[in-house]
């Protein structure tokens, strides 16, 4: 393997699906093996694992149903391990870790404990880098299967913890940044540690996140996520056919588009492209000569309309007071609250006596949680009103706020439908609006048709 100017250095990020089984990693290996300037890899847990691991995590199970879900679990590891040569050493440190995850999953405390939670689910990216370093060496890949936790540094937010950049960059750069002339690191996304050393979790999907961050702290001039489609999409493929691969994307585009539901990218994975100016590449490792989206500062073309998202399970909160009308200072109360527990609010309109808004809420998600105390605080001196099974659509593009016609054509295209809630002119690249969830895949068709076909 030949040595590269760290000058071009490539950060790449495979997903779950992506090192899912051995077939499917040995793509991947052959995508690092082909560019020379990929010195660091971040993957996820092989497919379905954090899924599992957060069943463990989140529900009241027996032990019976725990070590069931241990079992499915070792399954999809030892299909992978048992296809890899002289695979002694990796089985010996693959049964270390499931050993302290079965620790973890039959510990009482489990379910109360946020950072108990937080080391379970940090073992799905801890067996899937040890198994895919071994998948690389095998090809003859130098690669070192090393511990992300060593580098990257959070608060103590346990399930939603916030990066400390400064830390990584020091942490990188004194750790990493010495042995990338001749060594590629496979590491883990998603995960991170505490300034006490505790494990931590950057929030579901957050492997892109991490992959960005490291690339950002490396000084990397280009980050690939590599991922089971063959791009950005004008819309998620899964909700019509008729959707098409984008050619490019700007960051702002491409932030606004995982901010409101665009699955392939983990919402805060544009913040660091877009600090450093680092080009950011999504493709499919199955498919690789298919090309992909480059995620670029300036973009050939700035179209009005770009992409639809689709954000599931939202929930509309109305609060209202009497008092409002000469209450100054309502508002900052309520967004107070609001920014106490961390979340944040996407759609707000307001009235003479009231504020409504839309908060995220994935089921058994640390949002959840949060909202529940929030809404809690706040009906101490207002009335709360609750409004659940809501998905929001989004329509996002460039200048939409100032040419004309923008809004009639999306307008136009959901003219059937009820939108309970619109959001349009605070930036140029969105109009969201809030619809039934039974109908968002017919909202996302019809606009995708009325915009695109
Ligand atoms: P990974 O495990 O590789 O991180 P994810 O499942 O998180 O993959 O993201 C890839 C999925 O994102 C795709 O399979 C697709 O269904 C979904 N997705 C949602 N919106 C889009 C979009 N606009 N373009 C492409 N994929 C999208
Ligand atoms: N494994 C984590 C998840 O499933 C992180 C990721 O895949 O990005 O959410
Ligand atoms: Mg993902």
């Amino acid at each position: 393997m030949s040595n590269i100017e760290l000058n071009s250095l490539n950060v790449a990020k495979f997903g779950g699906t992506s090192v899912a089984n051995f077939a499917a990693m040995q793509n991947c290996a052959n995508i690092i093996k082909n560019n020379p300037n990929t010195r660091v890899v971040v993957v996820s847990a092989s497919a379905g694992v954090t899924n599992l691991l957060v069943d463990i995590a989140h529900t009241a199970m027996s032990k019976d149903q725990i070590k069931q879900k241990l079992v499915e679990i070792k399954t999809i590891q030892y299909a992978i391990l048992n296809e890899l040569a002289n695979s002694e050493e990796v089985a010996e440190k693959l049964e270390s870790l499931l050993a302290s995850l079965t620790d973890l999953a039959l510990h009482e405390e489990i379910i109360h404990s946020a950072d108990l939670k937080d080391s379970l689910l940090s073992h799905g990216e801890r067996m899937s880098s040890l198994l895919f370093s071994a998948v690389l060496k095998q090809i003859d890949v130098n690669a070192e299967n090393f511990d992300v936790r060593n580098v990257l540094k959070t608060d103590s937010e346990f399930g939603k913890a916030t990066p400390q950049l400064e830390a990584i960059k020091a942490a990188a750069e004194q750790i990493m940044l010495p042995s990338l002339v001749n060594t590629v690191f496979v590491t883990q996304g998603f995960i991170g540690s505490d300034e006490q050393g505790n494990t931590t979790t950057l929030g579901r999907g957050g492997s892109d996140f991490t992959a960005a961050l490291l690339a950002e702290a490396l000084g990397a001039i280009s980050c690939e996520i590599w991922t089971d489609v063959i791009g950005v999409y004008t819309t998620d493929p899964r909700i019509t056919d008729a959707a098409r691969p984008l050619p490019e994307l700007s960051f702002e585009e491409a932030a606004e588009m995982a901010t409101f539901g665009a699955k392939v990218l983990h919402p805060a994975t544009m913040e660091p492209a877009l600090r450093q100016d680092i080009k950011v590449f999504v493709g499919s490792s199955r498919e690789p000569e298919k090309g992909g989206t480059w995620i670029v500062r300036d973009c050939e073309t700035e179209p009005a309309y770009r992409a639809i998202t689709r954000r599931k399970e939202q929930v509309m909160v109305t609060v209202k007071t009497p008092k409002m009308m000469y209450a100054q200072g309502f508002l900052q109360k309520v967004f107070t609250i609001i920014a106490k527990h961390k979340l944040s609010v996407d759609l707000v309109t307001t009235s003479e006596i009231s504020v409504a808004f839309t908060l995220d809420n994935p089921a058994n998600s640390v949002v959840e949680q949060l909202n529940r105390a929030t809404l809690e605080e706040l009906s101490q001196f207002c009335d709360v009103l609750v409004e659940d099974n809501y998905d929001l659509v989004t329509v996002v593009g460039n200048n939409m706020h100032s040419e004309a016609g923008v809004s009639n054509r999306i307008f136009d295209a959901v003219a059937e439908y009820n939108l309970r809630m619109i959001c349009y002119g605070a930036n140029p690249h969105n109009l969201s609006l809030l619809v039934n969830a039974s109908a968002s895949n017919d909202v996302v068709t019809s606009l995708h048709k009325a915009l695109f076909e």
